[in-house]
Parts: structure tokens; C-alpha cells; sequence
């Protein structure tokens, strides 16, 4: 017999005795309501069994009262009749004064006995002495009782010999009579001799009336023993007085034990019987449920055993539809099965694999595999990573469990978890290094440095900090699209990768900011050295696609000990020493010195000192006439701001514009400048414009479009007089939003020209896209005029694309007459410079306008 079977035998058979337990309670209850019924009738069956004893022993009791009666009647008349002095008194002569006054047979029989009737009754039969109620009357007995007393007196003297009594019951009148007789007889009186003639008898009576008979009927325990009347003959019990009952019958109500036995015990049996439906229900709920639970049981059971029996199926199916591979290997470590995903998964021939070494097939970090396997009490619940090599040369990752089997040997499951592997190695890495280059992030520099600064660098072996941030990185990001941008930030990386040694750390902080750190530098000359190489590297061409792309580098360096000893301070110091590099010129580095701290501070001193001027009147505007250059007319003036400090004198823009930039004071400041410019140019002949400098910040950070109008509006000046210089950066920064404002600002009828055209990286598209009227070649080439031809051509070419995009030419920092002359020649349309006039301040610049409107160049200075 399979388990199957067996355990679906024992299963019917528990079923089986679940039934017979629910029929042998419902039997039981059967039973018990059977009990309760036969209960209920014995009780019925005692009840009326034990009324009909009691009836039985009331009318015994009863017999037994009257019996009584009779006694009692007997043994009084006994007493009196066999009695020497009866004899005398009232046989031989009847003696009413010895009976009656003298009491000896007199009333007391009445008063204390109750026979109601006392009579002597002679031989001749004639009533002799009649004692009636307590008084003596003259009735004859016969009348008195109105029936012949002859049977009854004949009776008495027959006793006479043996003086024995006679009793008799009889009625008169409807009511019940005891009549006791007895011959007067001297009784054991020796002194009395019989006569010769008949005995004289004595007859008491006593009627059994009501009083009587309930006396009688409470001494013998019979409740309401009365004499029968009319209607209640017939009915049972009764108890007949005299010859069949001819004096009448005696009732009595017998007591109904059973009936109290009924009212006593039907309830108990009924509350009995409630308990036991309550309990056969109470348990019959509890059956149920166990029964439920039970057919749970059975039915999990069945389940089990029908897992049981598709276990093999449910085997197959899972290892072969999970993505894990099943494995089987002997005691000398080579596979004896392997599952048909192996192949799937591995790609690997199950054939060629059976009863090859499992250390052949998987590599562990922790040594071959049979040995951890045969770890003794290794836990089998800890999982083991191993590598493999599929059939595509790619190593491949599995993480394999393992039990060992009874018959030694071991079998387990493998799953694939390179992908897994590869991901979470991925984001460990992510989480360290920055996406775009792989180098390591600003979290793993902190790491880096602090783990460098615990090893306690020394002066002899210092540890170098090198902040490098990348010259006009922006321009290429904005102007070349953020693709190019990203790959110019991935070939700086690589190649600041290639200039420090292994051990060093290259980490990228920013979109263009790198950190590096050199643990191996003894000296400045070294990192001087490697600066050096890090900027010839940075400014080597960068093609991108068929261009060729520049950027150059500024440096600050930070060493430890010398000048901090923590990873914090170490960061800014050399950040300081950056911006000490940029400031002096960019594309080189700078060491941190205690005295740039100091710069800093003088910086922030400046800060405030530049927020009181612009509230407390210390800026002043200078204005620089511009010229025709063809004619020499002067055509307007750029506005140039100055600051009067109180100590320092007249500070020029190029030191306070940046700080006034970097605080956000420069919206204040430009609104004082855009205001001073209009109202002064608004006295101005009408033919003379101003030109006000923009900062690029000032596009960004809104209302620009606002402030223009109300500098406008309060001036009053012709829009169309007013030029805006703007430099590139500002479209480089926002295109969208640059482009939009000076849009409007173009509506307004104001004239805008790019400042400092051929600094940056004079885009030909900006000048094409956006609403310029003219633009300013910065000064820088006039000023390399004599070093370079190249520089004469390109001036040429500026003029000759101002000219194509209708754009008004204007040329800086024309110092001498040569630099005149050559714009001259390339038909440049305006100039402006120190050749031909400084900036002026107001009064000069009034003076000028007023005495000189059109003053000829050649005069002018
Ligand atoms: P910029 O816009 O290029 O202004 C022309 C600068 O060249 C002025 O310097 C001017 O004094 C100087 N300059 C004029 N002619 C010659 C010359 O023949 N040779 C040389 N070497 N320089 C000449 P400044 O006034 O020191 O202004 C410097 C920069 O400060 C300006 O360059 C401009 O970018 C900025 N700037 C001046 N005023 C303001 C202003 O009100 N607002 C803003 N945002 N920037 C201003
Ligand atoms: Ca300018
Ligand atoms: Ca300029």
C-alpha cells in the first residue's frame, strides 16, 4: 500500500468516527430526553401512587379515630355500669340524688366526656334515669333517639355475664350517634349480691357533630373529617358508620403528597432538561467547529499529500523554469548532475561538464571551492559568490548554495548574479565618482585627505593640495552645445590623469573645477614643475568633431603641513590661491601665501565700503567721447564709473565692478550709473549719444527692461541717444533670455553694441542672431598692432562683417595716430581712445560738448 493510500484510510476512518461521535451525542441526547420523559411520568406515577396511599392510610387513620371512639365510649361505660354502687344506686332503686346531685353518674359525663345523653333503662324496659346535655330530663331513651333500643339493650344484657360493652352507631336525625350500652352489673363488689331479674343497662350517647368529629379527625391526623352530606355521596373516600353505613358516612379531605412531589419536581426535571439542551447545544457548536477545524486538517492533510505526490513535478518544474541552475557532485568533487538550465544560463554543454571537477568549472576569492565546501559545520544557509568564464571569454558571476547529501557529496542551486554584481559595484562606484568623467567625486576626495592627513605629512614630504579651475570653460559648454562641453571635461580629466603619479588623487568638485592631490613632492620646484606640465597639457588642442577647441587653466596650491593641517582649511586656502591666480591673469598658479588671507579680508572691507558709496553719493561718471573716424565728428560718449573713495582716492571700475558683481551691489550701482548717464546726457546737444556699460549679471537677474524705462522716463531722453554696451558673456549665460530682453529693450528705440568684441569667443552666430547695432573691437588689438600683421587683418575682417550685418564698427584704445590712420585705411566706422580723448570727468566732458561740439579729431586731445 502506498503512503497515499494508507493515510486516505486513515483519513475515511477519522471521518467515520467524526460522524459516529455527532450520531453517539445526538443518541446520547436521544437517551437523555428519554431519562427525562420517563422522569417526568414516574414522578407522575409516584405522585398518584403516593395520593392513593394517603387516601389509603387517611382511611385508616380514620377507621382507627372512630375505632377510637368507640373505645374510649366502651371503657367509660365500663367503668360505670360493672360498679357495685351503680348496681345500687340505680338497678336495685334508681337513686337520682347519689347519681345525679351527688355526680357519681350525673352531668360531669357530659361536661367532661361530652356524651350528650345518659340513660338507665330497667328490666321491664322503661327509661329509669335520663341525664340529657348536662340535666336531668324525664325521656324515655327510645324517644330521644326516636328508634327501639331493644336490639341494642338485649345485646348489653347478654354481655352482662362477661360484662363486656357493646357500641352501636346510629342516626338521629341525619347526624351520627354513638350509643354505648352495658348491663349494670356490682362488677368485683363483694358486698353487692345480684338479684334475680334482668339487668338494668346503662346507654351513653354521643353525637358526632362537627366539633367532635374534627377533634377526633386532628388527633388521628384526617383533615376535615365530617359527616357526608347528601351531595357527596357516592364519591370516595368514606368511611361508613354502623350496619352498612346506616348512621351515615364520614368524609375527610386526604392530604396530596403527590401532587406536592408534582409541583416540587416537575420544574427541576424541566430545568434539568433545559440545562441538557443547552449543553447538547453548547457542545453540539463545538463538534461543529471541531469538525470544521477537523475537515481543515484533512483538507491541509490532503494537500500535503497531494504536494507530496506533484513534489517531483513541482521540482522539475521550478528548476526548470527558475533561473538558477541545479548542481549534484560525487565526493571526489566532480558533477553528477547538472540541471538543463545549466546550458541555458551558462551556455556551457552539460554533457561535456558531467564528471568534470567542480573546482574546474568555478573559481572563488577564498580558494577552491572543495575546500569550502568541506568547511566542517559550514552553515548551508550562506551562499558563496564564484566566477566562471561562459563560452563568450566574459566572466560571469554566480552565487552558489550548497548541502551536503547522505551519501556524501553535495547539491545546490546556482544563480546568476553578474548583472546584480556589476550594478551594485556600479553605485558604489557612482556614490565615489563623479558619472561624466569616472574621476573620483568630492566625497572621495574627502575620503583621500583625510585618510593622507592621518599619515601625518611631514615638510619633507608634504602633502600638496591643487585646486585648477578651468579658463572660459563656459563659453565652449554654451557656444559648442553640452555634448562638446563633455567631452572637453573628459579629455581634461584624462589628461590631468596622465600627469600625476599613481597614489595621487585627481578629483573632479565642479562642472570645471578639479582637485588634485600629490603625496610624492619634496619640493616647490617639483610642483612648479608638474603646474607647468598640467597647463601645457590643458592647453594642447581639443578636437571636437572638425574643430579645434582651447582652454587653459588657473591653479592655487595648498600644502599641509605648512599651511593647514585640515582637509577643510587645506580646501580653501588653495581655493584662495586660485582666485589669486585667475585674478592675476588666468592660464597660471599661484601658492597660497598668508597675505592673499589678508587680500580676502581687504576684499570684504571694500565690499562695505562700496555699498556705503553707492547710497552715500562716492561714485562719479567720467565720459569718454567717441568719434567718427572718417570726419572726426563726435558722436557720443561711453559713460565710465568711478569711485571716489575717501581714503584711497579714485578707485577705477576694473577693481570694484567684480565686487560689486560677486555681492549683488552691482544692481544699485548700474542704477546709478544708468541714471546719471541719461540725466547729464539729457543736457547734452541733441546729436550726441551716451553709452552706458551693462554687466552681464544684470540680464539675468530681472527688471532690467523696468529700470531702463524709469531712467527714460525720469531723464526724459530720447531712447534713440542711448546705446547699451553688453559684452558676450551675457548671451553665453542665458541666450533665450538675453535675446528676449534686448529685444524689448530694442523696442524701447535704444541702441545696443557688444563691448569687447574679439575677447571672447566673438561668435559670428551672436552677432547674426541678436539685435545689435554695432559692435566694439576690444582694444587689446590695436594695442598688439605692432607686434603681429595678423592682427591688422583681423581688424579688417571685424570691419568688414560689421559692415556686411549693417553693424556700426567702433574701435577701442586708440592711442596713437597710427592706430588712427590704420582704421582710417579699413574704413572703421568710429573710434574712441586716449589719442583722442580720456574719459572726462562731468564738468570737462560739458566743457567739451559746450565750447567743442565737433571738435576735429586731430585737436581733440
Ligand atoms: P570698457 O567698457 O572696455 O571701457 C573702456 C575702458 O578702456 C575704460 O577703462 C577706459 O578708460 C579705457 N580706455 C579708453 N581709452 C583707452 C586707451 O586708449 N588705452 C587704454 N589702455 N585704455 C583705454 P575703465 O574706465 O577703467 O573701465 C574699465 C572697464 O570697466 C570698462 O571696460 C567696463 O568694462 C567697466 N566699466 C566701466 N564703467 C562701467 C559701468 O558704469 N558699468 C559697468 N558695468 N562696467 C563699467
Ligand atoms: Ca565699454
Ligand atoms: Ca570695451
Amino acid at each position: 500500500m502506498t503512503p497515499k493510500h494508507a493515510s486516505s484510510d486513515v483519513t475515511r476512518a477519522d471521518t467515520t468516527s467524526l460522524s459516529l461521535a455527532r450520531t453517539s451525542l445526538l443518541k446520547f441526547v436521544g437517551l437523555l430526553a428519554g431519562v427525562f420523559l420517563l422522569a417526568g411520568l414516574s414522578l407522575f406515577y409516584l405522585a398518584r401512587d403516593l395520593d392513593r396511599t394517603e387516601q389509603l392510610e387517611s382511611a385508616f387513620y380514620t377507621q382507627k379515630a372512630v375505632q377510637a371512639l368507640e373505645k374510649t365510649s366502651r371503657s367509660t361505660i365500663k367503668d360505670y355500669a360493672f360498679w357495685g354502687d351503680t348496681y345500687r344506686h340505680l338497678h336495685v332503686e334508681v337513686d337520682t340524688d347519689w347519681a345525679f346531685t351527688r355526680q357519681n353518674v350525673g352531668p360531669t359525663l357530659y361536661t367532661d366526656f361530652g356524651f350528650r345523653g345518659l340513660f338507665v333503662v330497667n328490666d321491664a324496659n322503661r327509661t329509669v334515669y335520663s341525664v340529657v346535655n348536662g340535666e336531668l330530663e324525664a325521656v324515655a331513651v327510645e324517644d330521644w333517639l326516636q328508634q327501639s333500643m331493644s336490639d341494642i339493650l338485649d345485646k348489653a344484657r347478654a354481655g352482662a355475664e362477661t360484662e363486656t360493652t357493646i357500641t352501636t352507631f346510629i342516626n338521629v336525625g341525619g347526624v351520627p350517634a354513638l350509643v354505648a350500652a352495658a348491663a349494670i352489673t356490682p362488677g368485683t363488689d363483694p358486698t353487692v349480691t345480684r338479684d334475680d331479674r334482668l339487668p338494668s343497662v346503662l346507654i351513653f350517647v354521643d353525637f358526632l357533630d362537627r366539633a367532635k368529629l374534627e377533634s377526633i379527625g386532628s388527633d388521628f391526623g384526617v383533615e376535615d373529617l365530617h359527616v357526608a352530606t347528601d351531595d357527596e355521596i357516592g364519591g370516595a373516600p368514606a368511611f361508613p358508620l354502623g350496619a352498612d353505613g346506616s348512621a351515615g358516612s364520614l368524609r375527610w379531605t386526604p392530604e396530596k403528597p403527590g401532587r406536592r412531589l408534582l409541583g416540587t419536581g416537575l420544574p427541576f426535571i424541566g430545568l434539568g432538561a433545559l440545562l441538557v439542551c443547552f449543553m447538547t447545544f453548547v457542545i453540539l457548536r463545538r463538534t461543529t467547529a471541531g469538525a470544521l477545524a477537523l475537515d481543515a486538517s484533512y483538507a491541509s492533510l490532503q494537500n500535503s499529500q497531494d504536494s507530496l505526490a506533484i513534489s517531483e513535478a513541482r521540482f522539475r518544474d521550478v528548476v526548470e523554469a527558475s533561473s538558477d541552475w541545479v548542481w549534484e557532485i560525487d565526493e571526489d568533487w566532480r558533477f553528477t548532475y547538472l540541471s538543463e538550465r545549466f546550458e541555458v544560463v551558462t551556455g556551457l554543454s552539460r554533457a561535456a561538464w558531467i564528471g568534470q571537477a567542480i573546482n574546474d568549472l568555478l573559481s572563488t576569492e577564498l580558494g577552491s571551492l572543495s575546500q569550502w565546501l568541506a568547511i566542517p559545520n559550514r552553515r548551508p544557509d550562506i551562499s558563496l559568490l564564484c566566477q566562471y568564464v561562459d563560452t563568450k571569454g566574459r566572466e560571469r558571476i554566480t552565487r552558489l548554495s550548497a548541502r551536503g547529501m547522505p551519501n556524501k557529496g553535495f547539491r545546490g542551486t546556482a544563480t546568476d548574479v553578474t548583472e546584480e554584481v556589476e550594478a551594485r559595484r556600479r553605485i558604489e562606484f557612482l556614490s565615489q565618482h563623479d558619472a561624466l568623467t569616472g574621476l573620483p567625486n568630492r566625497t572621495r576626495l574627502r575620503e583621500f585627505l583625510d585618510g593622507k592627513l592621518k599619515a601625518m605629512p611631514s615638510v619633507e614630504q608634504p602633502l600638496v593640495m591643487l585646486s585648477l579651475d578651468l579658463d572660459r570653460f563656459k563659453p565652449v559648454n554654451d557656444l559648442l552645445g553640452h555634448a562638446a562641453g563633455d567631452l572637453v571635461l573628459n579629455e581634461v580629466s584624462s589628461r590631468l590623469a596622465d600627469c600625476v603619479r599613481h597614489g595621487d588623487l585627481v578629483a573632479r568638485v565642479g562642472g570645471d573645477e578639479f582637485v588634485l592631490i600629490l603625496t610624492d613632492m619634496s619640493s616647490q620646484e617639483e610642483v612648479e614643475a608638474l603646474c607647468q606640465r598640467l597647463i601645457d597639457s590643458i592647453e594642447g588642442p581639443i578636437r571636437i568633431d572638425d574643430q579645434e577647441v582651447f582652454v587653459s587653466a588657473s591653479m592655487g596650491i595648498a600644502m599641509a603641513p605648512n599651511d593647514a593641517c585640515e582637509a577643510a582649511e587645506l580646501l580653501r586656502y588653495a581655493d584662495i590661491a586660485l582666485y589669486e591666480a585667475k585674478s592675476g591673469g588666468r592660464n597660471t598658479w599661484r601658492f597660497y601665501a598668508g597675505d592673499m588671507n589678508i587680500r580676502i579680508i581687504e576684499r570684504r572691507g571694500l565690499e562695505n565700503d562700496l555699498r556705503f558709496a553707492i547710497k552715500h553719493g562716492e561714485l562719479r561718471l567720467h565720459f569718454q567721447p567717441r568719434y567718427r573716424i572718417a570726419d572726426g565728428q563726435m558722436m557720443g560718449a561711453e559713460a565710465l564709473v568711478r569711485w571716489q573713495h575717501p581714503v584711497r582716492g579714485l578707485i577705477p571700475p576694473d577693481v570694484f565692478i567684480p565686487i560689486a558683481e560677486e555681492s549683488g551691489l552691482i544692481l544699485s550701482l548700474s542704477n546709478w550709473v544708468l541714471d546719471a548717464a541719461c540725466s547729464s546726457a539729457a543736457r547734452w546737444p541733441k546729436n550726441l549719444f551716451v553709452s552706458v556699460n551693462l554687466s552681464p549679471t544684470e540680464f539675468k537677474r530681472g527688471n532690467l527692461v523696468e529700470r531702463v524705462q524709469k531712467v527714460l522716463h525720469s531723464s526724459g531722453i530720447n531712447p534713440a541717444r542711448v546705446e547699451l554696451e553688453i559684452t558676450e558673456s551675457v548671451m553665453l549665460e542665458d541666450t533665450e533670455g538675453a535675446l528676449g530682453v534686448m529685444h524689448t529693450l530694442k523696442r524701447l528705440g535704444l541702441r545696443i553694441a557688444m563691448d569687447d568684441f574679439g575677447t571672447g569667443y566673438s561668435s559670428l552666430s551672436y552677432l547674426r542672431a541678436f539685435p545689435f547695432d554695432g559692435l566694439k573691437i576690444d582694444r587689446s588689438f590695436l594695442s598688439r598692432l605692432d607686434e603681429s600683421d595678423d592682427d591688422k587683418a583681423i581688424i579688417q575682417a571685424i570691419v568688414g562683417l560689421g559692415r556686411a550685418l549693417s553693424l556700426t564698427v567702433t574701435a577701442e584704445g586708440i592711442e596713437t595716430a597710427e592706430h588712427l590712420n590704420l582704421l582710417k585705411t579699413v574704413s572703421c566706422d568710429e573710434g574712441q581712445g586716449y589719442y583722442l580723448s580720456c574719459p572726462l570727468d562731468d564738468s570737462k566732458f560739458n566743457a567739451l560738448v559746450g565750447i567743442a561740439a565737433s571738435a576735429d579729431v586731430e585737436n581733440s586731445v
